[in-house]
């Protein structure tokens, strides 16, 4: 029976993303295709009620990790904190999965929400999750960015 992932929409070409365009990875689309995987396709910062385009968000401390221990947190570029709207989108984006019967989550990496290896923090590109993967891997679902295909 083909298996359900959950996958970050703009990955599939969804312009979903905080400018308003899409990723699109032709190499995510193929590897869903040989796996004979469905993909489900999730936003958290749409799910969280976050408009598009949205301001940029960034890491001010921690990582997604941290944010849900309340020990990080996240602002936009306008100063604004973030960290319980993007606790919300993960929230709903575990719902999902769970609504989805899905295990396992192809997200894209770098963002403050799916990213897996690396998120952004104050203009530096450095190693650490992501908020929704944060919260899907403590969740026990396998995560894992366009990066590792
Ligand atoms: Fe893509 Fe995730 Fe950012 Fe949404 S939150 S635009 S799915 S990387």
């Amino acid at each position: 029976k083909p298996q359900a992932i959950l996958v970050s929409a703009c990955l599939l070409g969804l312009p979903t993303r905080y400018d308003g365009r899409a990723k699109h990875n032709q190499k995510a689309l193929d590897y869903l295709r040989q796996c004979g995987m469905i993909p489900v396709p999730v936003c958290p910062e749409q799910l969280a009620g976050l408009a598009t385009p949205r301001p940029m968000t960034f890491f001010a401390c921690g990582d997604g990790t941290d944010v849900l221990d309340g020990s990080g947190n996240l602002i936009n570029e306008n100063r604004i904190e973030m960290s319980r709207l993007f606790i919300q989108g993960a929230t709903r984006t575990l719902e999902i999965a769970r609504l989805a019967g899905c295990q396992q989550a192809l997200f894209k990496d770098g963002s403050p929400s799916c990213g897996v290896h690396r998120i952004c923090r104050n203009g530096a590109r450095v190693a650490g999750k992501g908020v929704t993967s944060a919260l899907l891997q403590r969740s026990g679902l396998r995560v894992f960015s366009e990066e590792d295909l």
